[in-house]
Order: structure tokens, then C-alpha cells, then sequence
């Protein structure tokens, strides 16, 4: 499968769960949380979750180094919505250097002393970074809304807090992720929509399971009875707030298992959308490091390769007397390299043999193309 070909698979999957802007939503009838692609099952789910865990984890390594880019990550659902599983899942393959996770709980008092934004603002990713924010801003139009009394906590001027001002927080959430979004920040907006019935269910095992206590309150159960007017809040944030720059993605919850893979694709359709590259090797940095590698080749001791990686000593390495010239882990990642570098070359059909600096180990061995950008192979969802 090309990258084109997954790329449209990937847009299509995510396609029925975007809210499309401008559009007015109605929970529960507009989005069922039980739903899920014909055919889809189970067990082909974490197959498929691995694929997209590291089409992830690929996607990130070049996020970061090209430096140019950021992804804040909004995650919203309702208690038992499966918000920490599914950062727990979807993440798991990323280098924790480039992902942040930052929660959302009641206001404390230093936050409230500040504008409803700024404990946001003061979390989002660096270019390169990916920022997941579980809970985000937008409880500032949830809980607050449901609990008006959130907003009285809130120390805003008698003036700023009148009839219209939920519409005025849509319109100042609107314009602050335009801004981010015109500055190299893409937003993805996920909500998690799990049913009445599937989250008492989540509360019941949180209670039965000790080592699930934790996870559990009281108060937690008692939110229940607001539960209409969440779905109402949550409705009007959906229909308010998803804006061609920053759209919402209402991912089916019942099922944990496609609600992760949902996510993964939801992030993944960000990152192809970006398509962050290497940067490129300049014909400079390239003179120069190839005389280091001239001056490394000569540092090899007796019997060893000049160069495990280069095609001219490959033989060597692998065919000294039917056994490597090298420790086990240095052929396993020269086995690496080179099905990184048989794939590259049929996906380049010549084009840039050699090629720039890969993510596996460098490839300094010049060429036709060398000091190119570097394309990875994307992986394949089948
Ligand atoms: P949890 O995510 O389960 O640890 O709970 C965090 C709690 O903080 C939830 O009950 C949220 O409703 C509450 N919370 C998050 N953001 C706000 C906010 N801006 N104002 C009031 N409560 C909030
Ligand atoms: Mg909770």
C-alpha cells in the first residue's frame, strides 16, 4: 500500500466522526457511542493500533526535527470516558522527550487569579512537541457551564459575566486556536462519547476492582444526575467550536478498543496533514561529514568492518566464516539499516540513492541524491 493509498484509508476512517463545521449537533442522537465500522473486529484492532502506534512514533522523530511544527492534543469525555487509557495506548510508542501530558483539575487558586485561558496558554507544545491536554479549555464552557458556580470562583468583573458569556468563550476559544493554528500549532479536538449505560457499568468495575478504587469517587456517581445537561453543554460546545482550522472529532467510546484505534487515526491524519521532513543536509555538512567518517573508518580495529553500514563492507560482516564480524546487536541493526535502505531505494526508484541521514543509525554513504530530504517509508495499516 502506498502512502497515498494509506493516507486515504486513514481520512476515511475518521471521516463520519468529524464534526463538520458549522453544523449544529444533538447528543445523544447525532453520534452513537456504540458505533463502529462494518467489519471491523476486535481482534484485528491491536494489529491495527501497533500499526498506527508507530506511524506515530515515526511522524514525531521528524515533528521534532524539524522544529517547525506543534500538535496540542485536546482530550474531552465524561468521567469513565477512557481519556488516560487511551494516552496510555496511543502514546505508548513515542519518544516521551517530545510528548507532554498535562491534566486539568479544579482551578487552584493562582489560576483562578488569572484569565480562564492562561493555565492553557501556559501549557501548550513548543514547535516540534506534541501536547496532550487531558481535559482542556473547553471545561471552561463544560463543568463551568453545568456548574455556574465554577464561574462565580472565576473573580471575573460583574460586567464579563452575563447571559452571553458562553458565546463569548466560544468566540475567544474559536479566535485563540486560529491564532495558535495561523502560528504552526494544529489542534485535535477528541471527545470521547461514552453512553449513560456503558459508564455506569465503568463506574460499577471501578468499584468492584480494588486496585481500581482509586479511579472512583462518590461525587464522580453523583455527576450522574447531571448527565442531560452535560450532553446538552456538550452539544452546543461541538456545534459552537469546531471551525475548519480546529475541528472536532466525536470518537465512539463504548468500545475501548476502537476508540483507541479511532484516536491513533485522528492523529495520525494530523500528522500526514502537516508531513514534517528531515531537515535537509547541506552539501557543507555533507563534505564534512563525510571526512569524519573517513577519519572513523580508520579508527576500525583489526578485523572489524570500515563501516558496518556501507554496501561494500555488508559482505564482510555477514559472511566472515558463516558468522558476523560483529556482536549479534550490531548485525541485528545493520539487519535494520539495510531493510530500511531496500525499502527506501524501491520507494525512490533511484531517485536519491544514498540519500541524507536516516532515523536508523545514518547512512553517510554518499550517492546520486545524497543531501537530500529524506522520506521515510511510511508503515502500512495492513
Ligand atoms: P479527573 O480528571 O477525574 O481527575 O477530575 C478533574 C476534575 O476537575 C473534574 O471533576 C473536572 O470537572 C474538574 N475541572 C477541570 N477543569 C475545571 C475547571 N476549569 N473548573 C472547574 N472544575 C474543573
Ligand atoms: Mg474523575
Amino acid at each position: 500500500m502506498t502512502d497515498d493509498v494509506q493516507a486515504a484509508r486513514i481520512a476515511e476512517l475518521i471521516k463520519p466522526l468529524r464534526v463538520k463545521p458549522g453544523s449544529r449537533v444533538k447528543l445523544p442522537d447525532d453520534f452513537d457511542p456504540r458505533y463502529k465500522y462494518d467489519g471491523l473486529k476486535k481482534k484485528d484492532s491491536a494489529r491495527l493500533l501497533r500499526t498506527g502506534i508507530r506511524m506515530l512514533s515515526d511522524y514525531q522523530s521528524r515533528l521534532a526535527a524539524q522544529d517547525t511544527y506543534g500538535v496540542l492534543v485536546c482530550l474531552q469525555a465524561l468521567d469513565a470516558g477512557g481519556k488516560d487509557g487511551t494516552i496510555r495506548h496511543v502514546m505508548s510508542g513515542v519518544n516521551p522527550q517530545g510528548v507532554h501530558v498535562s491534566s486539568f483539575k479544579v482551578p487552584s487558586a493562582e489560576e483562578l487569579d488569572h484569565d480562564y485561558l492562561w493555565r492553557y496558554a501556559e501549557r501548550l507544545p513548543a514547535r516540534g512537541d506534541i501536547a496532550i491536554f487531558n481535559r482542556s479549555h473547553y471545561e471552561e464552557v463544560l463543568v463551568v457551564r453545568v456548574h455556574p458556580e465554577n464561574l462565580d470562583r472565576e473573580k471575573l468583573p460583574a460586567e464579563c459575566k452575563g447571559k452571553d458569556v458562553w458565546e463569548r468563550r466560544y468566540r475567544e476559544i474559536n479566535n485563540w486556536e486560529r491564532y495558535l493554528s495561523d502560528n504552526g500549532f494544529k489542534i485535535v479536538k477528541l471527545f470521547l462519547n461514552l453512553s449513560k449505560e456503558e459508564q455506569r457499568v465503568r463506574f460499577l468495575k471501578r468499584i468492584d476492582l480494588p486496585e481500581k478504587n482509586w479511579k472512583f469517587s462518590a461525587a464522580d456517581a453523583r455527576e450522574r444526575e447531571h448527565w442531560d445537561e452535560y450532553q446538552k453543554a456538550f452539544s452546543q460546545m461541538l456545534s459552537a467550536t469546531s471551525t475548519p482550522w480546529a475541528p472536532w472529532y466525536v470518537i465512539p467510546a463504548d468500545r475501548k478498543w476502537f476508540a483507541r484505534v479511532c484516536a491513533a487515526a485522528v492523529i495520525a491524519a494530523a500528522l500526514i496533514d502537516i508531513d514534517p521532513q528531515y531537515p535537509a543536509t547541506t552539501k557543507q555538512t555533507r563534505r564534512e561529514l563525510l571526512e569524519v567518517k573517513k577519519e572513523l573508518e580508520a579508527q576500525a580495529p583489526k578485523g572489524a568492518a570500515a563501516d558496518p553500514f556501507s554496501e561494500h563492507d555488508k559482505r564482510a560482516l555477514l559472511l566472515t566464516r558463516g558468522r558476523p564480524a560483529c556482536s549479534a546487536r550490531a548485525a541485528r541493526r545493520f539487519r535494520t539499516v539495510s531493510r530500511y535502505h531496500r525499502s527506501h531505494a524501491v520507494r525512490c526508484r533511484g531517485r536519491h540513492r544514498g540519500g541524507a541521514a536516516g532515523p536508523v543509525g545514518g547512512h553517510v554513504g554518499g550517492g546520486a541524491g545524497a543531501g537530500r530530504p529524506y522520506r521515510p517509508v511510511r508503515n502500512r495499516l495492513h
